[in-house]
């Protein structure tokens, strides 16, 4: 990562920083919603360049965010990870500075203190370990490793059951349980006094979202809440993403009435360069109106 892909916000006495694994990656926008085209992805102007490229593509990110408060430093989520096979070219064996880049944003993986995992997809697990000489072990040897206790019992059925979707349970979670460093957490779970989770289900079952609180001034960092802009103007609609895609809808909707009106500072985990900004209404949706710099 260049350092000038490191982005800051403040909120109070909380300092947030991303650290991207992987930034602005282009995909069809078919592969969240089935039936989209690229002409309906353009014909939301607001999205703009940062969000949509000229040939009508979805623009994401694969990115972390250390959350500094006066008393702890909190890495939210931890991408995809170097040496991990992947059926997906983008993420397979990845070789990333990440661990630098994180020194980069002024923490030593020694010095995180809490990891907090929004939820258990390979994506938001994956730096939770790094392979040694032939064996996966924890990255952040002076962590508490958050997972929401939801999560966790549903990976285990799905990892039982012989789904590709936790076949990164042994290399990504288990090493840390075994060493002693998860501690499984309800999805209310507040984390210190600046930090605490919102229950956002519908993309897993237990997925959780950050809400920062300080000094009057609020932000949230969303998870897969949503993975793009666009899903602000069609909430309703089914994302392929979702595992239970009912509830997912009727999540984002019930988020963005919470938070439109400029009350909270949005950060989506997803969301392409700039990738914070704010929920505004717009008819009987809304959009996002990315901050810049
Ligand atoms: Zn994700």
């Amino acid at each position: 990562m260049a350092a000038a892909d490191l982005r800051h916000w403040q909120i109070g006495d909380v300092t947030v920083t991303r650290i991207v694994e992987i930034g602005g990656f282009a995909d069809n926008i078919a592969m969240l919603y089935a039936g989209a085209d690229a002409d309906w992805l353009r014909s939301f102007k607001w999205l703009g360049p940062e969000f949509v490229t000229p040939e009508g593509l979805m623009i994401i990110s694969f990115q972390a965010f250390l959350v500094t408060t006066p008393t702890r430093r909190i890495l939210v989520d931890t991408c995809i990870g170097n040496d991990r096979k992947s059926r997906f070219a983008v993420f397979d064996n990845l070789k990333t500075q990440f661990l630098e880049d994180l020194e980069l944003a002024g923490c030593h993986p020694e010095k995180v203190d809490t990891v907090l995992c929004t939820h258990l997809h390979f994506d938001h697990v994956g730096w939770n370990t790094r392979l040694v000489d032939g064996k996966w072990v924890p990255s952040f040897p002076n962590a508490r490793h958050l997972f929401g206790r939801t999560e966790w019992d549903h990976l285990k059925k799905l990892h039982e059951a012989g789904d590709s979707h936790a076949m990164h349970l042994p290399d990504a979670l288990q090493p840390v349980i075994d060493a002693g460093l998860a501690d499984f957490i309800d999805a209310d779970h507040d984390v210190c006094e600046e930090i605490s989770l919102i229950s956002t289900p519908g993309h897993t079952p237990g997925h959780v979202s950050v809400l920062i609180r300080s000094r009057g001034e609020e932000a949230v960092i969303t998870g897969d809440l949503m993975h793009h802009p666009v899903q602000c103007a069609v909430p309703d609609r089914q994302a392929n993403f979702d595992e239970d895609k009912d509830l997912a809808c009727a999540t984002r909707r019930k988020f963005l009435a919470n938070y439109d009106a400029r009350r909270a500072l949005i950060i989506g985990s997803h969301f392409a360069e700039p990738t914070a900004g704010w929920f505004e209404k717009d008819g009987s949706a809304w959009k996002f109106i990315a901050r810049k710099a």
